[in-house]
């Protein structure tokens, strides 16, 4: 089922070749292409339906390769790709010249990271440039965190699929913004709030994450087809139930101690105990919902420590507003 020496060299010749590949990470599978080719980069904001004005992040073999992407690596750059990197972080940097204007949607920083997993890294080795992989599916909608996912979602648009087995991690990275004095994230994700302000010695400023019933300005993302409504995570079973009486077929996302569950709802998934466990699955189960016919989901936030502040931000996009139709 993993990919082979023969499927990480095909997949590095599509790259040169300007083709899109679609590989694994630890965080969730990416819709690879040469950063350095603007056209092939032009094709995967094509192939997800994103906006050219979304950047891209670069993926780079090592740490050792960073100063090659961007203007200067100041220390505290330095520090957290030394610290995190194989890993689930992202650091956004004044661009170099090599990273085309396509991949950065028009600034002048770019984002970049080195992906702990073991084909991605093989992948990288081999093709020897940085590859633009954001996460393989169509722009807004849940992310793909095994390679049927990717199939079933972008199997038309992506010339090749490396399958390195089920992502490990499974929400995406951590971007820090470290282009100023002061380093902010600006998505929380795999490498933990307390974990980054453990290795810098300082706090550092997340996204603000109030109040549960205000999925916030942020229009949805991260989204199944089922409606997603957030609740105190006491009224779960109630607002589920009082919606599967009034004739929609819910899903519940089943917050722990919640005791038996609702009655007679369509789809029940209770949530792991562990939020390394709930990181991993929680785009599976969104996908669950859909495959299942839910449309409506009921969940609640977790606790916003650690992995629960990432798991808590993509509920809160997948409950955001959608386009009308
Ligand atoms: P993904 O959609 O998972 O590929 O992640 C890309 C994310 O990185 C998006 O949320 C972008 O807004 C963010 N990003 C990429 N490049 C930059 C940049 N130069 N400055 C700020 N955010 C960036
Ligand atoms: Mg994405």
């Amino acid at each position: 089922m993993t990919a082979s020496t023969y499927d990480i060299d095909k997949a590095a010749g599509l790259l040169r070749a300007g083709r899109l590949v679609a590989l694994p990470t630890e965080t969730v599978y990416g819709l690879g292409a040469n950063a350095e080719d603007a056209a092939a980069v032009t094709r995967v904001f094509q192939a997800k339906g994103r906006p050219p004005s979304h950047p891209l992040i670069v993926h780079i073999g090592g740490a050792e390769l960073l100063g090659e992407w961007v203007e200067e690596v100041p220390a505290t750059a330095r520090l957290l790709a030394e610290h995190f990197w194989p890993g689930p972080l992202t650091l956004v940097l004044r661009r170099a010249p090599r990273v085309p204007l396509e991949a950065t949607g028009g600034l002048e920083t770019v984002a970049v990271r080195v992906p702990g997993h073991p084909v991605a890294l093989a992948l990288l080795a081999a093709f020897g440039g940085g590859v633009v992989a954001p996460s393989a599916n169509r722009f807004g909608s849940v992310s793909p965190t095994t390679a049927e996912h990717v199939r079933a979602e972008l199997g038309d648009v992506v010339d090749f699929v490396l399958d390195g087995g089920p992502c490990d991690v499974g929400v995406e990275s951590t971007i820090v913004d470290v282009t100023g004095d002061t380093p902010s994230v600006l998505r929380p994700g795999g490498v933990t709030r307390e974990d980054l302000e453990a290795v810098l010695g300082r706090p550092v400023a997340v996204p603000s994450t109030s109040h549960v019933r205000v999925p916030g300005q942020h229009p949805s993302h991260y989204a199944p087809e089922a409606r997603v409504v957030l609740v105190e995570p006491e009224k779960v079973v109630v607002e589920a139930e009082l919606a599967q009486e009034q004739g929609h077929k819910v899903g519940v996302l089943l917050p722990p101690s919640s005791g038996d569950g609702p009655a007679a709802v369509h789809a029940v998934v209770p949530v792991p105990g562990s939020m390394a466990d709930y990181a991993r699955s929680l785009y599976g189960f969104l996908r669950e919902f859909d495959q299942r016919g839910c449309d409506l989901v009921v969940a609640s936030l977790p606790p916003e420590e650690g992995l629960g502040l990432a798991i808590a931000n993509r509920l809160r996009r997948a409950a955001g507003p959608r386009d009308s139709g």
